[in-house]
């Protein structure tokens, strides 16, 4: 809904160390998604505004990029003790305004916090290589150097983790950087800016321009930015990647997801069943690492017995409320779209064993809507193929591992994968042959730590170099050659 300012708070922009209020007129409503409670309103900004953010990284990238190395690294770690010490209220601002659980939002926090330690190494982390007598009396040495202005464009559903994925190791690296935050949970992202300058982060290293799809074109179209990452949905990550890339410039640009995870006979029921619930309805199945496909290997009707009753007792509510695993989603009008991706599996031919409408009928307010299960999804059924990024799991039957392993390679998706077993020969097979970025075996959100690359293969990533570890400090800085003859 698009409503004028001056009702509610009206979030500003940070630009060169200032809050200064948006060059537009239009804002946005957002809403506590569990209580439809307006919680501010977010700007949608200008290119003018766009432009003086990225004049400001520019001017702020002259002296920052010759800031000494260890005296960035330093800036990180006042960042770390100030998120430690925020901890808390971050993770109740997370639940205000994404609408996840209490204990989602605090562990969110905990991995962007990790960002911030692993960005924290910078000094270790740009040390470049050398190698003394390449030819007689000849040296050569590789120096690592940041690109300049980095632009940075995130979603809603990792509201903290996302932005900490990307601005503190391309700052730590010697870039400024541009965070265009969701215009759905813009609110952290303020908090974050705050927390960064008291850190000690000078004047337009940082800057923060709310908005939506103008402001990502802006930064994309910009001949200053020389770097972008993007999160987000498949078309528009693609979108982004194409558009930036043709303009010469550095993208990684992580997508959507199907994620499989693969039930094999030997599996510990209670154990596997468990992981999936959580992985599956945890933040209302809006992670790029939930479970929204489980292959069911062979004859396996206890375990799906098992899950349903899993299921049932779960608990819907306000992610405030510690008993609550499924919280609402992101806006009704996500919760439309998702009803009518039930509805396509009812006509295609799915079994619905678990009908999350149930809740949602049952609740007057909030975006709610109950864990929803499908059996006897095949792949080529639209809940099997698209990513519904809600509670809503597909399970489908396999004859053996390799039927299983067919079904992952079929998706157009590739960011994780689990298998639960304890047959080691399935196990590596699952570990050669999976088609996908990321595998747990026996883990039900194999999502990788800050200091490994955020791998996603396929269409759930566009580019080269991933977000987070080696891959995010090769993304950001480019390196240099200096080779030195000595015969003189
Ligand atoms: P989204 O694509 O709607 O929005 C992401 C960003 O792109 C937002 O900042 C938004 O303002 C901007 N945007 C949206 N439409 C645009 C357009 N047409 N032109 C230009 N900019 C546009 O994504 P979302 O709904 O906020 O986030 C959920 C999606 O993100 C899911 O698909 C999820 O799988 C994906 N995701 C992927 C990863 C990963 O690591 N692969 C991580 C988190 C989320």
């Amino acid at each position: 809904m698009t409503v004028t300012k001056n009702e509610t708070t009206v979030l500003k922009n940070f630009i060169n160390g200032q809050w200064v209020e948006s060059s537009g007129t239009e804002t946005l409503d957002v809403p506590n998604p569990a209580t439809g409670e307006v919680l501010a309103r977010v700007p949608i900004s200008t290119q003018e505004d766009v432009e003086k953010a990225v004049q400001a990284a520019k001017k702020a990238f002259e002296t920052w990029k010759n800031t000494p190395v260890p005296k960035r690294a330093r800036i990180m770690f006042k960042f770390h003790h100030l998120l430690n010490e925020h901890h808390e209220e971050l993770a109740r601002l997370i639940v205000q305004e994404n609408g996840k659980a209490y204990k989602e939002a605090y562990g969110e926090i905990q991995r962007g916090i990790e960002c911030v330690e692993f960005a924290a190494g910078a000094p270790t982390l740009m040390m470049g290589e050398s190698l003394s007598g390449i030819a007689e009396d000849i040296d050569s040495e590789m120096f690592r150097y940041p690109l300049g202005v980095v632009g940075g464009i995130t979603p809603f559903n990792f509201p903290m983790m996302v932005p900490l994925w990307m601005f503190p190791l391309a700052i730590a690296c010697g870039n400024t950087f541009v965070l265009k935050p969701s215009e759905r949970t813009p609110i952290l992202a303020n908090k974050l800016a705050e927390l960064f300058t008291q850190a000690g982060a000078p004047e337009g290293v940082l800057n923060v321009v709310h908005g939506a799809h103008d402001v990502v074109n802006a930064l994309i179209d910009h001949e200053d930015i020389r770097a972008i990452s993007f999160v987000g949905s498949q078309p528009v990550a693609k979108y982004v990647y194409e558009r930036a890339a043709a303009q010469g410039k550095r993208v990684q640009a992580l997508s959507g997801a199907k994620n499989h995870h693969i039930i094999m006979p030997d599996a510990d029921i209670e154990i596997a069943a468990q992981h999936i619930i959580s992985s599956a309805f945890g933040s209302a199945g809006q992670r790029c690492m939930a479970c929204s496909a489980v292959v069911v290997v062979g004859e396996n009707d206890k375990f799906v017995k098992v899950l349903k009753q899993k299921a049932d007792e779960l608990i819907v509510g306000n992610g405030m409320d510690e008993e609550v695993l499924l919280t609402p989603v992101i806006r009704q009008s996500h919760r439309e779209k998702v009803l009518g991706y039930i509805q396509k599996g009812i006509e295609e031919g799915a079994i619905l064993i678990r009908d999350g409408r149930k809740e949602m009928d049952e609740m007057t307010e909030g975006n709610f809507l109950g864990p929803t299960i499908f059996d006897h999804v095949i792949p080529d059924m639209t809940i099997a193929k698209e990513e519904i990024f809600a509670p809503v799991l597909s399970l489908l039957r396999a004859e053996d591992l390799d039927e299983a392993l067919e079904y992952i390679r079929k998706s157009r998706y590739g960011n994780g994968a689990t298998i639960y077993t304890k047959d080691a020969k399935a196990i590596r097979k699952f570990r050669e042959e999976a088609d996908a970025g990321m595998l747990g075996i026996n883990v039900g959100v194999p999502a990788t730590m800050a200091f490994f690359p955020f791998s996603g293969w396929k269409d759930s990533f566009y580019g080269d170099l991933h977000v987070n570890g080696k891959d995010g400090v090769n993304f950001y800085t480019r390196k240099k050659m200096i080779t030195s003859r000595f015969d003189f």
